[in-house]
């Protein structure tokens, strides 16, 4: 029985990585940083979940010494600016996404965010690309930094499993990377992959199933679903 489905949100959702990148540069040329990263940097720095945590990777990598007080503004600064982009620019959600949302809701399958950007991340893509607040579509969204342990630790999915009162055998995660898959799987939960831009060609064996998208040939392991349902 498959009561909710729970999405991440960056490279799930929508293919928001490049525009996350390019607001992490904005910001740190705004914040007179010498740093710019390109595109093969950034699929590094994607093994680190969150984007404070990328930061304080990067500096590490780099040898520059760089306290907390100024990672936090210029994240705050980069959120900023990501919000700035997704209203301005063309952000648009990942094929066959809203089918499956529409598709599963009227079945009465309920919708959940586990996700590790921050909730106006969240609000400015969902606005931006279906036109309405986040809490419209998701009864539950569990995001940014309520949980200490980002993925690939469970526990943002554990918290969304907590707030939609299911156990994870009632649920399916849709991700699209390794860090996510494996945090999906701690917290117990069958794993739907659909690789993104920065993630295709990463190992994802332990995933129930992978998908290039959610439409077509992903409709197998929906169409049980909605049939067991
Ligand atoms: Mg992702």
């Amino acid at each position: 029985m498959i009561k909710a489905l729970i999405w991440d949100v960056d490279g799930t959702l929508s293919e928001t990585e490049e525009t996350h990148r390019e607001a992490f540069n904005r910001s740190f040329a705004a914040a007179g940083l010498d740093w710019t990263w390109d595109r093969q940097t950034y699929r590094r720095l994607l093994q680190v979940t969150g984007g404070k945590e990328r930061m304080a990777r990067f500096a590490a990598d780099n040898g520059t010494a760089m306290d907390a007080e100024v990672i936090q503004e210029t994240h705050e600064d980069k959120t900023k600016s990501y919000g700035k982009m997704l209203e301005t620019g063309s952000a648009s959600l990942r094929p066959g996404v809203r089918n499956v949302i529409g598709a599963t809701r009227q079945h009465g399958i309920r919708q959940a965010i586990a996700t590790t950007t921050s909730p106006p991340n969240i609000d400015a893509l969902i606005l931006a690309t279906m036109g309405c607040p986040a809490d419209q579509i998701f009864d539950v969204i569990a995001a940014g930094d309520e949980v200490a342990a980002k993925k690939p630790a469970p526990d943002v999915y554990l918290l969304a499993l907590e707030r939609l009162g299911l156990p994870a055998a009632d649920c399916i995660a849709i991700e699209d990377s390794v860090p996510g898959l494996t945090a999906a799987r701690a917290a117990g939960l069958r794993v739907m992959v659909t690789p993104s831009l920065y993630t295709d060609g990463d190992d994802f064996g332990t995933a129930d199933w992978v998908l290039p998208d959610l439409t077509g040939p992903l409709l197998d392991p929906l169409a049980a679903i909605l049939a067991r349902a």
